[in-house]
């Protein structure tokens, strides 16, 4: 077994030898600050928890129970995601404004262009901005 030089942690004032820059216990806690930060810095993240937005995606899901983008290429796909039409990149009034959602089905939600492709060619249709392979046929 290759021996690796312990070092004392990098919390002042701990000196507990570790393998990495903190020993387990500090680790944990530096994780921790920076998961705070993270939340700090997107505080929007908990916005989908709070009432009015669960409000806001329940009548949006009501209102609008098909999917927007599969209903532009014909397809009758239900929806399971409300998205935001503007990105609301944190603003709060974007985020709760009922007329800047949409329904979406996850595939269009994770990647629109490709799902709205793959809906299309499951459809027998040809892919938007492709020319089809085979015309006719059997
Ligand atoms: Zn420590
Ligand atoms: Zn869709």
């Amino acid at each position: 077994m290759p021996w690796k030089p312990k070092k004392p942690c990098a919390r002042p004032g701990c000196g507990r030898l570790t393998d990495g820059r903190f020993c387990d216990a500090h680790a944990a806690e530096d994780r921790q600050r920076h998961d705070r930060a993270r939340q700090e810095a997107q505080p929007w993240r908990g916005w989908y928890k709070v009432k009015s937005w669960l409000d806001i995606r329940a009548w949006r899901l009501s209102v609008e129970p098909l999917c927007r983008m599969c209903g532009k290429h014909g397809l009758t796909v239900a929806a399971t995601v409300v998205d935001h039409v503007e990105p609301h990149h944190g603003d709060r009034a974007l985020f709760f404004s009922r007329d800047n959602t949409q329904s979406l089905c996850k595939p269009c939600h994770d990647g629109p262009k490709q799902a709205a492709e793959r809906a299309a060619a499951r459809a027998g249709q040809p892919a938007p901005g492709r020319s089809p392979r085979r015309v006719g046929g059997v």
